[in-house]
């Protein structure tokens, strides 16, 4: 089912959801099943799988050393039908502009297709590791509103080098994500507002927003959205915090303010185990406060690890 018929099914009643990464190459899915296994109480209706950028990595033949381009977390279509088959949940597989030319999309849309997947979450990914700045793939799309026409086109049936008339078309529910305190690369928020704007205006069913430790800040971001005419569901992203590292980390990489309220409970835990009960219990206020506000959905982002999401959706939901 497609995730905005979950929430329209929902009636109001806020669902619960969560994202994880594909294991790193090599290792078993088990752990990946171990972490969704205490969650499935929590009936989600849709699991979020996210994709990797290819990253380069240098390999030593006899003391020299070779440069290879490769995807260290490989698998998400195929985890995605995985869980889907073993724990009767939707499934949403991240589809990433950068990396992919438009010809091997088209590949995993219809792949996603076969599988039974209805929902795809649609992203123009980061730069990589040793860029400074976002560079698109020969052939692939440099914005994610590309992307999003491209799976639309597909859902009318309309391949990249063909329009074929057939009844078994796609029909994707498209996600986008949406930034409450801005993305990073944009100029104003306002800018980045009219950026979503165009995605959904090209076909996004909804909004998944990046994590944010203030609500005020989605409060504010909802209205906005609003007020330019930005009607689909706009979705919650919530992240625990879980290691002190993350004080400097989640406000260098996705330049997110934090609440001093936060920083100074963190700043007092003496070790991480400690941080991660803070994150946990900021998590859950937050949490609450925006299930009273009626968001159709709480997202979470798990990053591997499913205890505190745990811990938190014991009280929330
Ligand atoms: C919910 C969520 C899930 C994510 N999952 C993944 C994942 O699985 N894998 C991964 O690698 N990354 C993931 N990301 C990170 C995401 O790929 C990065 O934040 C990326 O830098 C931007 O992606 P986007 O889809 O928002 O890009 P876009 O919507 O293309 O926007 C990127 C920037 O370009 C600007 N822009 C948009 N259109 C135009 C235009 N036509 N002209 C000029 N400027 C424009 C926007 O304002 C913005 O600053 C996720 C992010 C979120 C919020």
């Amino acid at each position: 089912m497609k995730v905005t018929e979950h929430i329209k099914n929902a009636k109001g009643e806020t669902l619960f959801s969560f994202e994880l990464i594909p294991p790193v190459k090599g290792r078993s899915i088990q752990e990946l099943y171990n972490n969704i296994d205490p969650l499935i109480e929590f009936k989600p209706p849709f699991i979020d799988v996210t994709t990797s950028r290819e990253e380069y990595i240098y390999i030593d033949r006899d003391g020299l050393l070779d440069k290879k381009l490769t995807r260290m977390r490989p698998g998400t279509v195929g985890i995605c039908a995985s869980i889907k088959h073993k724990y009767q949940v939707d499934t949403v597989p991240h589809i990433l502009c950068g990396g992919f030319t438009k010809e091997e999309t088209e590949y995993v849309l219809i792949d996603c297709h076969y599988l039974g997947i209805e929902n795809v979450m649609a992203l123009r990914g980061d730069a990589r590791s040793e860029q400074k700045y976002f560079e698109p793939t020969k052939g692939g799309h440099a914005y994610a509103v590309n992307l999003v026409e491209q799976i639309h086109n597909l859902n009318q049936g309309k391949y990249l080098h063909e329009m074929i008339e057939n009844d078994d078309h796609a029909d994707f529910c498209i996600g986008v994500a949406g930034y409450p305190e801005k993305h990073l690369e944009a100029p104003s928020l306002q800018s980045d507002l009219k950026r979503l704007k165009q995605k959904v205006d090209a076909g996004a069913d909804y909004v998944v927003t990046q994590m944010f430790f203030d609500n005020q800040k989605y409060f504010q971001f909802v209205a906005a959205a609003r007020e330019m005419g930005i009607t689909v569901p706009i979705i919650p992203g919530i992240k625990p915090m879980a290691v002190k590292r993350h004080l400097q980390l989640l406000p260098q990489v996705f330049r997110i303010d934090l609440p001093q309220d936060l920083i100074d409970a963190v700043d007092a835990c003496s070790d991480n185990k400690a941080v991660r009960q803070v994150g946990v219990e900021w998590a859950i206020q937050q949490s609450k406060e925006l299930k009273a506000a009626g968001v159709p959905v709480l997202h979470y982002y798990s990053m591997g690890k499913s205890d505190n999401i745990h811990a938190i959706a014991r009280e929330v939901f």
